[in-house]
């Protein structure tokens, strides 16, 4: 079986829920994609039942606070754990050199120590491919015009496909990444009934609506929104699904933060 643990589904400044990074478990890998933004990572991991130990890896997909903070968190928690095995980070060259730069000047000495040695920075280009245990990762750049960033098209082990936009409005150059994906990760702001409140456009990012439409062209079987406001979380699965299934036939989840998802 392979499932999607959501860690974190809100945006950048959510209060209620924790930001956007999930663990892609599958039969031989788990991968952790992003650190969401700060220590509470280490507590989503801890009630996901995901032990440190059986993270294979973490994909950066880009270097905003939300996204790499978190990520600090797992290196130095990986580099204390007990046991011993190697971990691989991967991401594009300026996450990676963030994320060096931010572990140099923050984590002590001993930590600092396990990278490059039993911690691994891979870097990846646009449209690299990258094994992590059974998940065949094609890496692409999303073409972000404000930081880089890079999302990827997962094959599990059974043949079908994940696609991961990244946390901003898609850009059909990645069509070849996207199209046809069995599942589709897409951010989605706010709802459009909303925009004028939340502003998602200036902002460069999206709402429901528009995700809908947008899995629609893409053929995709089945949608998963995340990188939300939190104001109404109570609603948001119902509000955010009824939303997107305006302009989607398939398949709409919008996951609460623990929320686990088959795949
Ligand atoms: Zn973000």
């Amino acid at each position: 079986m392979c499932e999607l643990i959501m860690l974190g589904t809100g945006n950048a400044l959510v209060t209620r829920c924790y930001n956007t990074c999930f663990a892609l478990r599958t039969p031989g890998a788990c991968l952790l994609v992003d650190g969401g933004g700060g220590n509470g990572i280490l507590r989503q991991l801890e009630l996901a039942g995901i032990a440190l130990g059986s993270l294979s890896a973490m994909y950066l997909t880009h270097a905003h606070t939300d996204h790499i903070l978190g990520a600090v968190w797992v290196v130095r928690a990986v580099a204390q754990r007990v046991h011993s095995g190697t971990f691989h980070v991967y991401g594009h060259d300026r996450a990676l050199h963030v994320l060096d730069s931010i572990c140099r000047l923050t984590l002590p000495a001993k930590v600092l120590s396990r990278i490059g040695t039993s911690i691994l920075f891979h870097e990846v280009k646009d449209g690299d491919t990258v094994h992590v245990g059974d998940v065949e990762l094609q890496c692409f750049d999303i073409l972000s015009t404000k930081e880089k960033q890079f999302g990827f098209r997962a094959t599990l082990p059974d043949g079908r496909t994940l696609t991961c936009l990244g946390d901003e409005p898609y850009n059909d150059a990645c069509r070849p990444y996207a199209e046809g994906s069995d599942w589709l990760m897409c951010e989605a702001f706010c709802l459009y009934r909303d925009r004028d409140t939340f502003k998602p456009y200036e902002k460069h990012h999206s709402t429901a609506l528009e995700a809908g439409r947008l899995a629609q062209s893409l053929s995709v079987k089945n949608l998963l929104l995340y990188h939300t406001e939190d104001t109404d979380l109570p609603h948001r699965k119902a509000f955010y699904t009824a939303e997107a299934a305006q302009e989607f036939t398939g398949h709409i989840v919008v996951p609460d933060d623990l929320e686990r998802v088959e795949v």
